[in-house]
């Protein structure tokens, strides 16, 4: 069984290798923010409670996310593993997933941190692009992630904006608080001997996935 848990800063790639690690080992990319997004929209008490502590950018409890993370690893297109994004965030919920997967009786699992230095971070990210009619995303940094034609989608063929949230100032905040908060789940990972590290650089998707499979077909 392929459990496998994702930590990145923000423009370091998740999102595609997420994609490919996804369709190259048929396991599920399960996001716990999406998951929390799902309840939302469903529309439930429960999702009503969500939205509140989400619109005031706290973390929603333990127990919440716990349930929801329960009901999803257990479905069935889980049996071979899954691939675990924006969970645990905290070293309490590594600790609550440790117990999980015992319980379970699910294999330990590995993590995968893609380490980016900031700076490249930085210009990844002011150099992101979409698309206001379909909300294709683009990156002027990435080859595979360019459009095909100069600002212009290549989906709908729109002509391309700068995503107003992806300032420097912004970016800078974002990137400085996420490895704050998971300096601590890191360590912890890396003294289980469960952790990988993959130096993002200036490498292509596709480089960066072949370290990706190397690492899970170990
Ligand atoms: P994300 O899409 O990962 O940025 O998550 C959106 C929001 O969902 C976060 O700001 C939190 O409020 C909540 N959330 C996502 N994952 C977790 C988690 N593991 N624990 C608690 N809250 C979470």
């Amino acid at each position: 069984m392929k459990n496998i848990i994702f930590i990145a800063p923000p423009a370091a790639g998740k999102g595609t290798q997420a994609k490919l690690v996804s369709e190259e080992y048929n396991i599920p990319h399960i996001s716990t923010g999406d998951l929390l997004r799902e309840e939302i929209v469903n529309g439930s008490e429960l999702g009503k409670q969500i939205k509140e502590v989400i619109n005031q950018g706290n973390l929603v409890t333990d127990e919440i996310i716990t349930d929801l993370l329960r009901k999803r690893i257990t479905a069935k297109d889980c049996q071979n593993g899954y691939i675990l994004d924006g969970y645990p965030r905290t070293l309490t919920q590594a600790k609550i997933y440790d117990n999980l997967l015992k319980e379970l009786k699910y294999d330990k699992g590995i993590v995968i941190f893609f380490d980016i230095n900031k700076d490249l971070a930085a210009q990844r990210t002011i150099n992101r692009i979409i698309c206001p009619n379909c909300g294709s995303s683009y990156n002027l940094l990435i080859d595979e992630l360019k459009p095909q034609k100069e600002n212009t989608c290549d989906r709908c063929q729109h002509q391309l904006h700068l995503r107003n949230d992806d300032t420097i100032e912004i970016f800078n905040h974002r990137f400085d608080t996420y490895i704050n908060s998971t300096k601590d789940l890191i360590e912890y990972y890396r003294k289980l001997n469960l952790l990988y590290c993959i130096k993002v650089e200036e490498k292509s998707a596709q480089q960066i996935f072949e370290e990706v499979k190397r690492i899970i077909n170990d």
